[in-house]
């Protein structure tokens, strides 16, 4: 089987840039839920951050600081504590850490950036369905401890083809927002600054396709673990130029390691496609497992989902209403797999892993027979781990090493007999 080295994780010298504009945007939050001038407004991740940011708001994303939580290992401690009062543990573990930190008063924005204390404190919570239902369960929560306006988008799902009709229902749905943003902020929205987020968040989202497709080459210059980490800013500052500015430098420094034939895992073997999300407190357990099996997990559905190439300035709203539809989790199988397979194809994929989310049905795409059904129209094998993004206790190390082990071993196996 292939040989298990020593991994040498490969440090990407823009990660400070990274660091230092969260830090800013996190720094930033702070002081707007601290002021009384400015206002605070908690989005879901495809939810419209385009129009919040237009509207003046500082955008906080709750997914974003669960994320911090399983990253940080805190989540598994604090899932407890939203399940006494009634959320269960089967139910979404982002909902369940990130509503039993605010029980707890904890936060890992705390240890990372002295002086912030917590999340801030929303004026308004805006969410939009087209992952879930969990995201508005999550925000009425907050609506009734908070005592604070919660409005969203109820999205159409399960859909082939994104609709006129679809796109005529998500834009009236968020037309329909704008009269309580409004009377939050206390400003009309002006509609040439929607489309200059518009414009922002369409050239973050070129820049972020441009990034995750270097992975094209051979050896990838970077792995599915290193876009978890890099996506930060296109998801919680799309729409702002300090994304634009780091996703260019990201991207010189990928094309510069193509240029010299540097690979993030060194003498890549095997190319394997991610499907699902992270087990966010296994990343670096799971980078080195792969680097050490000279296996480069290198493209995901889930880094892909901040794509959006149909924001349109000179069509703001109906563009953004188009986006929010053509996201990957709000489509049928019939499109999941369709999309997959252009992706095994221009990836040059060997094997695909399904992370089976014990608390996402939504981003765990291996319990309707997909795997199967991939698997026998292109002939690239599939391994199905059960774990979860959160819940470290749905998660166990030492059957996902057996099984990625014997994953690799099946590939290499295939390749002898090519
Ligand atoms: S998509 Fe999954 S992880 Fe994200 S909020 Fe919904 S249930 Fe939670």
């Amino acid at each position: 089987m292939a040989q298990e080295k020593q991994p040498q994780r490969k440090k990407i010298e823009a990660t400070g840039q990274m660091m230092q504009i969260m830090s800013d945007y996190f720094y930033d939050l702070n002081a707007a839920a601290k002021s009384a001038e400015r206002k605070v407004a908690w989005c879901t991740s495809v939810g419209p951050a385009e129009l919040l940011r237009a509207m003046g708001f500082a955008v906080h994303f709750p997914e974003n600081h669960a994320a911090m939580l399983g990253a940080t290992r805190m989540a598994t401690e604090l899932i407890p504590e939203a399940n006494t009062i009634g959320y269960s543990p089967e139910i979404c573990s982002y909902l369940t850490a990130d509503i039993g930190a605010y029980l707890k008063h904890v936060s890992p924005l705390a240890k990372a950036y002295p002086g912030i204390e917590a999340p801030p404190r929303p004026d308004v919570l805006v969410f939009n369905t087209n992952q879930c239902r969990d995201v508005q369960d999550w925000f009425s929560w907050y609506a009734k401890e908070l005592n604070v306006p919660c409005i969203g988008i109820c999205s159409p799902k399960n859909h082939t083809e994104v609709s006129e009709v679809l796109i005529d229902d998500v834009s009236r749905q968020i037309e329909a927002l704008i009269p309580t943003l409004e009377e939050v902020s206390g400003q009309p929205l002006d509609l040439q600054k929607l489309r200059e987020v518009v414009a922002l968040s369409r050239e973050c989202t070129e820049l972020w396709r441009q990034v995750l497709e270097t992975a094209a080459a051979a050896p990838a210059p970077l792995t599915f673990f290193d876009a978890t980490i890099h996506m930060g800013p296109a998801v919680v500052l799309r729409g702002t130029p300090q994304a634009v500015a780091y996703y260019r430098r990201l991207l010189a420094e990928l094309q510069a390691r193509i240029n010299s034939g540097t690979g993030a895992v060194d003498d890549e073997q095997f190319r394997i496609y991610w499907e699902g999300m992270p087990v966010w407190g296994r990343l670096r357990q799971h980078s080195e497992l792969f680097a050490g099996l000279q296996t480069s997990v290198l493209v995901s559905t889930y880094c892909s989902s901040w794509i959006f190439p149909d924001f349109d300035p000179l069509d703001p709203i109906r563009s953004m209403a188009k986006a929010y539809l053509s996201l990957f989790i709000v489509r049928s199988d019939a499109y999941k797999e369709t999309y997959i397979k252009r992706m095994l194809e221009k990836f040059h994929i060997d094997g695909i892993i399904y992370h089976d989310a014990k608390t996402c049905p939504c981003n765990s795409n291996s319990r309707y027979g997909m795997p199967q059904r991939l698997e026998q129209q292109t002939g690239i094998p599939s391994l199905v781990i059960s774990g979860d993004l959160n819940d470290l206790r749905c998660v166990s190390d030492e059957q996902t090493i057996t099984n990625v082990e014997a994953f690799i071993e099946q590939l290499e196996e295939r390749k002898h007999h090519a």
